[in-house]
């Protein structure tokens, strides 16, 4: 898995992107897509509630078929609420939803079955393309909350978290000439 930092910027990037500037248009707006940029990872939830946080992670929430039933509920809602187009706002709540995906499915990841089941529900196997370093949380499923926070607390991920903002960049200078150059013919 990546981190939250990474699955943060990850998030405020596609935001960006969609609207072509590197300034939010409002900030609770970024709260919520950085949010749902980190929303597989809720899959924490129910082990932290048993004292064993690794026990449900990695689940079905890490998969596409996840991600398009999220995107098309997320869009739907967003589209009847806000009069906005259905098929604009489904494809930026997958988009969020999937960059999580993506940066998994690049991560390393020490814990058996290794990767996330990306297919389900077409395929239950696990996948990984171990480009990344992986974020410390325990290798053991039954991992408790202490031996869980001392490995997240680890000098090895914040290594990590300062990789993820350094492959951010190229992607922040690239959405910063892009605007300015939206700026200019505006
Ligand atoms: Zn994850």
């Amino acid at each position: 898995m990546s981190s939250p930092v990474g699955h943060s910027l990850a998030g405020y990037v596609i935001a960006a992107w969609r609207d072509k500037s590197l300034k939010p248009r409002s900030l609770m707006l970024l709260g919520l897509y950085v949010f749902l940029a980190n929303a597989p990872d809720l899959d924490f939830i129910p082990g932290i509630l048993r004292g064993t946080p690794n026990m449900y992670h990695h689940g079905i929430s890490h998969s596409i078929g996840f991600g398009f039933m999220f995107a098309l509920v997320a869009g739907a809602l967003i589209s009847l609420r806000g009069g906005k187009r259905f098929g604009r706002e489904f494809l930026f709540m997958f988009a969020l939803y999937g960059s999580h995906l993506v940066l998994d499915l690049l991560s390393m990841d020490g814990r058996p079955p290794f990767g996330i089941p990306i297919l389900w529900p077409f395929s239950d196997h696990y996948f990984m393309v171990p480009l990344l370093p992986p974020v410390m949380h325990s290798v053991l499923d039954d991992a408790t909350i202490g031996q869980f926070l001392a490995d997240v607390f680890s000098k090895h991920n914040l290594y990590v978290i300062g990789l993820e903002m350094m492959l951010t960049m190229p992607f922040l200078v690239i959405l910063s000439l892009f605007s300015r150059r939206q700026v200019r013919h505006a």
